[in-house]
């Protein structure tokens, strides 16, 4: 029942009242106006009271409502809360990051700033969390962020351009622990006992050992050349590219980045070649040169 209702419901009772006191005050009038009065009375209180309970029950409610939104809404701030505390642990992992690059480039620029403290992250809020500390916490954390990233791009491109010249350039060699069976150049051919031109040297390998980049580099050519068997080779970006031959697999196709020293197939014995072994070129500028001159200079391999 609404509170329009009782109202409506006291009204009517009032009218049928007052209809039988009009009835009766012809001769009594006095017993009418007690009608009337204690009438008037029962029903205001009566109406008040049921008026009353059922507001305060609709109050009640509606509290109870705002109550159960107020804690859904806590949780959710709660929830951000404590995905804020992840956010600030990444971000003192990317400064612990940049910090320990820094240290290892030996940048002394002054242009890095890792050491600059980052908000409070972890564990999350025991309590609960303010919105508007909380959206004081994603702004500044969002800053953090941006500088962080704009170092870190600045410091791997100083990284990158250091790194370049050691890593780019052919200057390890293409298998471990090997040594060399054949030198390049003129030599008797191992098939028909003539003169040829080895156009690289050769490594001493067993099938299924691994065969490594010698730099950083992009694989440009990854499958069979006749006579060297399945071969892969390695573009480095800087005029130079290597050639690796007689493989029994080939692990990366073209257009995958390789690191210097990283697996890019397993040596084997496939095309012209008496046995198992790495038969290596290194290319500069379109000419087939020597590798031994790139190969480090405190590699047994050099002598
Ligand atoms: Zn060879």
């Amino acid at each position: 029942m609404t509170y329009q209702n009782v109202v409506n419901t006291a009204r009517a009772r009032l009218a049928s009242i007052l209809q039988q006191a009009g009835h009766h005050g012809a001769q009594r009038p006095g017993l009418a106006i007690a009608l009337v009065l204690g009438t008037g009375l029962a029903i205001g209180t009566g109406a008040g009271i049921a008026g009353t309970a059922h507001l305060r029950a609709q109050v009640n409610q509606q509290q109870a409502q705002i109550e159960a939104t107020r804690r859904e809404a806590q949780r959710e701030v709660n929830a951000l809360a404590a995905r804020l505390g992840e956010l600030q642990a990444e971000a003192n992992r990317l400064n612990a990051l940049g910090e320990r690059l820094t240290r290892i480039g030996q940048l002394q620029d002054g242009e890095f700033d890792f050491d600059k403290p980052v908000g409070v992250g972890g564990a999350g809020p025991v309590e609960d969390m303010p919105k508007a500390e909380l959206g004081a916490g994603m702004t500044k954390l969002q800053r953090q962020f941006a500088a962080s990233g704009e170092q870190l791009s600045v410091l791997e491109s100083l990284l990158f351009n250091r790194q370049l010249d050691m890593n780019a350039v052919p200057s390890r060699e293409p298998i471990a622990n090997s040594y060399i069976t054949s030198g390049f150049g003129g030599r008797a051919d191992p098939f028909n006992g003539g003169r040829a031109n080895h156009k690289g040297i050769d490594f001493e390998a067993d099938v299924g050992d691994p065969v490594l980049a010698v730099a950083d580099g992009v694989v440009s050519y990854s499958g069979v050349r006749s006579g060297y068997g399945n071969v892969v080779e390695v573009d480095h970006g800087n005029g130079y590219v290597t050639r690796y031959a007689h493989n029994s697999r080939l692990t990366h196709g073209v257009g995958a980045l390789v690191r210097a020293g990283q697996e890019i197939a397993k040596a084997g014995s496939t095309g012209r070649s008496t046995g198992a072994h790495v038969h290596f070129e290194v290319w500069e500028n379109g000419h087939v040169v020597n590798p031994r001159q790139f190969l480090n200079e405190k590699s047994p391999l050099k002598g």
